[in-house]
């Protein structure tokens, strides 16, 4: 027999093909139908304003031989909100179990006591994996500043200038460097950097839609016919400081809650010193560079978990927690 965690798994392997930046700033959610050991109906949340997951899997008939496995805590209506509470909607369906993998931190808690009050019986498994889903999301709610995620691109030894190459990371990496920035709402950088390198840094090969940009410093310092100022479906924003607490407060107040950077190891190495990094994401080319720049030589990097490690064809993606 089928376990609670396998289709609670199943119910979170649909979101995760979800694009984040579609639901963005709601989290991405899976939610499953169970009678007699069968899925009987499945659905997920994929676009912000759209039909949430319950809603999706549950249709309008009665539930009461079935289990409702649901990756996140139900909604509820509050002031505001546009899209009916599923709260509601199991609650007049009745289904005989329900299963949720996390608390939603905009309830915790308040609407799974509200399924049990109208007779269900209800689990919540709090696993970590359910709320790695929406890491995004979680650190949005609950400290009002975006997810940070520092992405680099060095060489074996650990400079991140390629001597005369252009690129140190190869065609597969740099293309994966697309999917994160379609994933993500804004991508902080720096003047120094738009001067040094003239970027466009927008979405190209790949299906999503631009980021908003974060530019750290003056926008008259930068020429008007810098690539940057090109694209015209997405919004640059100038903060001249130094404070990057502040920024990421700021950035809060606007409404991104996810925020990767392209910039160079300034900016890079402050933030990591701070403290105001969530996830590293580094592509390694199997490649000596020697005199290079490095990036992480002041850092104290003990505290780090290694999250995932893959191989892009010659070159190394790791995925760091800066968190543990
Ligand atoms: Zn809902």
């Amino acid at each position: 027999m089928p376990s609670d965690i396998f289709f609670l798994k199943y119910a979170a392997q649909l979101a995760s093909h979800v694009d984040p930046h579609k639901t963005s700033p709601n989290p991405r959610v899976g939610c499953v139908v169970v009678r007699d050991d069968k899925i009987v109906a499945e659905g997920v949340h994929d676009n912000f304003g759209g039909a949430h997951a319950e809603a999706n899997a549950l249709g309008d008939a009665l539930l009461e031989a079935s289990t409702v496995y649901v990756t996140l805590e139900p909604c509820d209506c509050f002031a505001g909100k546009q899209t009916p509470s599923c709260t509601q909607k199991l609650i007049n369906l009745k289904p005989k179990r329900v299963v949720i993998g996390a608390l939603d931190p905009h309830f915790s808690g308040k609407n799974v006591e509200k399924l049990r009050a109208a007779g269900m019986d209800v689990e919540v498994l709090e696993i970590p994996e359910f709320k790695a889903l929406n890491p995004f999301f979680e650190k949005f709610i609950t400290q009002k500043k975006p997810y940070l995620c520092v992405k680099m691109a060095q060489s074996l030894d650990g400079c991140i200038t390629g001597g005369d190459e252009v690129y140190l990371s190869n065609e597969i990496s740099r293309k994966r460097v697309h999917v994160m920035r379609s994933q993500y709402s804004a991508i902080l950088t720096t003047v120094k950097t738009i001067l040094a390198d003239d970027p466009k840094l927008d979405v190209r090969g790949v299906a999503g839609s631009n980021p908003d940009i974060i530019i750290l410093g003056k926008k008259s310092d930068i020429p008007e016919t810098a690539n940057i100022f090109k694209i015209s479906d997405r919004k640059l924003h100038f903060f001249n400081t130094h404070d990057l607490e502040e920024v990421l407060d700021e950035c809060g107040k606007l409404g991104i809650d996810s925020l990767m950077t392209e910039c160079g190891p300034t900016l890079a190495g402050a933030l990591l010193a701070e403290n105001l990094v969530d996830e590293v994401q580094i592509f390694i080319a199997p490649k000596l560079v020697g005199d290079g720049v490095g990036w992480t030589s002041d850092l104290d990097l003990k505290n780090w978990k290694r999250q995932s490690v893959e191989a892009l064809d010659g070159d190394i993606h790791l995925v760091i927690l800066a968190r543990p």
